[in-house]
């Protein structure tokens, strides 16, 4: 029996997991937080139906209750590697290398390790955590999820402004690629703010808006025509402080060419998505690290789940961002090739 290590307990690792416990292959699944899904469980509502996030993470949990899957979380794995002398000296005596994750060898790795959120800290002209009013996206699904929208002295605010494209599609990031659902997320998030504080006035500042996805488009006429968001197309070049603790906004409006400012209580930095740091590390510890620090397969057309790595596979947004759905889709992809390859 083949030995399969899943690394990565999200959406993508779960449903590969799934897949190939229920074609008998036993997989053990490595998980480095206390509990997997951590990327679903911090959000409320999911685009574009509003589904609950607690409820998908709970389907996509009990995908796990299935006797061939092994769950270890608390378990970070810092070392990956081929092991050929090991895969030689046990029953592999094709040549075929075994992979060593931490201390324990595999036959079969399925790289399933995420992305991370833009750290906003490195956009310094904006303000976060220097600020009370600055706020991540996250922070703010965190606020919906706890339907207790606050400004920095505790008060339903009266102006949310969200900012698109932080850390990605940006220079000085580096991050020269769009993070694919910021853009959807913004528009969920503005929407979501009217539910709870109607008179609350909600403008989305943006580079373009890539509503690219099905039913994407409507949510964000939705947002206008029912939900009156404001949409600018601009830039936010600066925010600071108010003596009343609100923040100041520097902008440009690109579409009128004129600068403009304004007074928001609370500022939303709609932060893009980076390779995890497991990602990296492991990605360039077996050659498999591409653009940015993400995994790359071995042809994003034909090939999308196999690397250059005999034996190992990958899934979901370590390659790029992703949108659940699609992490989902990956990691039964993935599970496919695994199994044609055992
Ligand atoms: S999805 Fe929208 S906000 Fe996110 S990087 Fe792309 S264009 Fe910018």
């Amino acid at each position: 029996m083949k030995k399969i290590a899943i690394l990565g307990a999200g959406p993508a690792g779960i449903e590969a997991a799934a897949v190939l416990a229920a074609n008998n292959c036993p997989v053990t699944l490595f998980e480095k937080g206390q509990q997997p899904l951590c990327n679903i469980t911090d959000k409320a509502f999911l685009f574009p139906n509003f589904a609950d996030a607690d409820e998908v993470a709970a389907a996509l949990r009990a995908k796990l209750d299935n006797p061939n899957i092994t769950l270890r979380c608390n378990t970070e794995v810092t070392q990956l590697m081929p092991s050929f002398i090991a895969g030689f000296q046990e029953e592999n005596l094709t040549g075929t290398p075994v992979w060593k994750v931490n201390e324990e060898l595999y036959d079969v790795v399925l790289l399933a390790t995420g992305y991370t959120p833009f750290d906003a800290h490195r956009k310094e002209e904006l303000g976060y955590g220097i600020y009370a009013g600055v706020h991540t996206s996250l922070e703010m699904e965190k606020m919906i999820r706890e339907k207790k929208i606050v400004n920095s002295v505790g008060e339903n605010p009266k102006r949310v402004v969200f900012l698109q494209c932080v850390g990605s599609r940006d220079e000085k990031s580096g991050n020269h690629y769009c993070s694919k659902l910021c853009c959807v997320t913004a528009v969920k998030q503005a929407i979501e703010v009217k539910k709870l504080l109607p008179e609350c006035e909600t403008y989305v500042f943006y580079m373009d808006l890539r509503m690219w996805g099905q039913h994407f488009e409507e949510m964000y006429r939705t947002a206008q025509q029912d939900y009156g968001v404001t949409f600018v197309r601009g830039r936010i070049s600066e925010a600071g402080g108010t003596f009343d603790d609100r923040v100041q906004i520097k902008a440009e409006d690109t579409l009128l060419g004129r600068p403009l400012k304004m007074t928001s209580d609370l500022l939303v930095l709609m932060v893009g998505m980076e390779a995890s740091k497991g990602t990296r590390q492991l990605s360039e510890m077996c050659h498999i690290c591409g653009e940015y620090g993400f995994a790359q397969s071995l042809d994003p057309h034909l090939n999308d789940c196999r690397t250059q790595g005999r034996g190992l596979f990958v899934a979901g947004s370590c390659k790029r961002p992703m949108t659940l759905t699609d992490a989902i889709n990956d990691g039964r992809a993935a599970a496919c090739e695994i199994l044609t390859s055992l």
